[in-house]
């Protein structure tokens, strides 16, 4: 033990010189979408929660009455006694508004991804995946065994150049990309890569984790559609849409789904509630991208395509210092750096949601304009 103790007090030593070593702060969120932070309230501009749902008196209502019908936690993985009826409820609402013919919902958004790709490739396949994929993918990716190469950010030539030069050399190819970049907020082009999709003999994997419900559905559909509750949804989980035969075999074989223990009913009684509450208001969504897109406006920033809007910085010290700043203006926003993003990218990414007015936008511009 003191000998990894030590290999481990060196590693953290080179993390803290390179301001990548990283501790959660304790953060109580609170509605409207204030949090405290050491005994502070800021205003939040990094939540995920676009739509304002956790908050939201029907959302919990829902989970509280099914926290004391059917306890604290589901008890089993979903194979075993875990599967409660809600998850056939919520399957449904998915796969109805995704316009599949199945669902199939994991433990979270990670899982998800971590379950479905090795669940469909593998030694002797291909995976051709963009660049700015999100970690879980790629690490799904690894996990499959199969062969994985990454095209440049949204470069739909280099991804056919790609296919042309290793496509043939593999059995299975799958297509892999994110419908809105997390770190970016920009959209991908699911059009051109259907087509290189059919083109190429390959299956389209797309991660919604923040589009769905908030960005405009479109209507180029890929084979298989990942992405959690966790964000709009208000909740925790996450999803697998797609083919009937497809969500058969995630079932019968996804590891993450298959060993891991069911949500809480009570969970998943809140995903269901934030569901009902979107359809009657369906223009929450339509909120939270005006916001985004009247901060970025006033920020001379290009024309917002999501909730998300980076503003770029450069280097790590740089991204910290704008945050503190804003920090002692009464707004909480987080850099984001290294090794989450490329390097000298370091930003800070502001996430707009359906409760923030337009005077709060206007305050948190004044401060970052004073800042910067
Ligand atoms: C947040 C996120 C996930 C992970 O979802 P969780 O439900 O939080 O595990 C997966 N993919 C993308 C693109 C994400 O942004």
């Amino acid at each position: 033990m003191p000998a990894l103790n030590s290999l481990l007090q060196q590693k953290l030593q080179d993390l803290e010189k390179t301001q990548q070593k990283r501790a959660p702060m304790a953060v109580v969120r609170k509605p409207g979408g204030y949090v405290e932070v050491a005994g502070r309230q800021l205003l939040s501009f990094s939540c995920n929660d676009y739509l304002g749902l956790t908050h939201h008196l029907e959302v919990i209502a829902a989970a509280k009455e099914a926290l004391v019908r059917y306890g604290a936690g589901a008890g089993a993985s979903r194979l075993i006694s875990g599967s409660h009826p809600f998850y056939e409820e919520l399957e449904s609402a998915l796969s109805e508004h995704k316009k599949t013919e199945a669902a199939c919902v994991f433990g979270s958004g990670y899982l998800a991804n971590l379950g479905t790709i090795p669940a469909l490739v593998g030694a002797g396949d291909l995976i051709v995946a963009d660049k700015l994929s999100h970690a879980c993918l790629l690490d799904a990716a690894k996990l499959s065994g199969a062969k994985l190469i990454r095209f440049a950010h949204n470069d739909m030539k280099h991804c056919k150049d790609l296919l042309e030069k290793y496509r043939a050399d593999y059995r299975n190819c799958l297509l892999v990309t994110e419908t809105i970049f997390s770190m970016d907020g920009d959209m991908a082009p699911l059009a051109e890569l259907n087509a290189l999709a059919a083109q190429y003999d390959s299956w389209l994997l797309t991660d919604d984790a923040h589009g769905l419900y908030v960005a405009a559905e479109t209507p180029h559909q890929s084979h298989i559609q990942v992405g959690t509750l966790s964000k709009a949804l208000a909740s925790y989980g996450g999803y697998v849409c797609g083919s009937a035969q497809l969500i058969d075999m995630i079932k019968s074989s996804a590891r993450s789904l298959i060993y891991s223990t069911a949500l809480p009913p009570a969970t998943l009684a809140a995903s269901l509630a934030a569901l009902r509450v979107v359809a009657a208001q369906p223009e929450l969504a339509q909120t939270a991208l005006a916001s985004a897109r009247y901060f970025a406006k006033q920020m001379g920033l290009s024309q917002a395509q999501s909730c998300i809007v980076p503003l770029i910085v450069g280097s790590s010290e740089q991204a910290l210092n704008l945050s503190k700043a804003l920090e002692e203006n009464g707004f909480y926003v987080k850099a984001i750096r290294p090794p989450t993003v490329p390097e000298n990218t370091a930003r800070l990414r502001f996430t707009f949601s359906a409760y923030h007015t337009q005077d709060q936008i206007d305050a948190l511009v004044a401060a970052l304009k004073g800042a910067l």
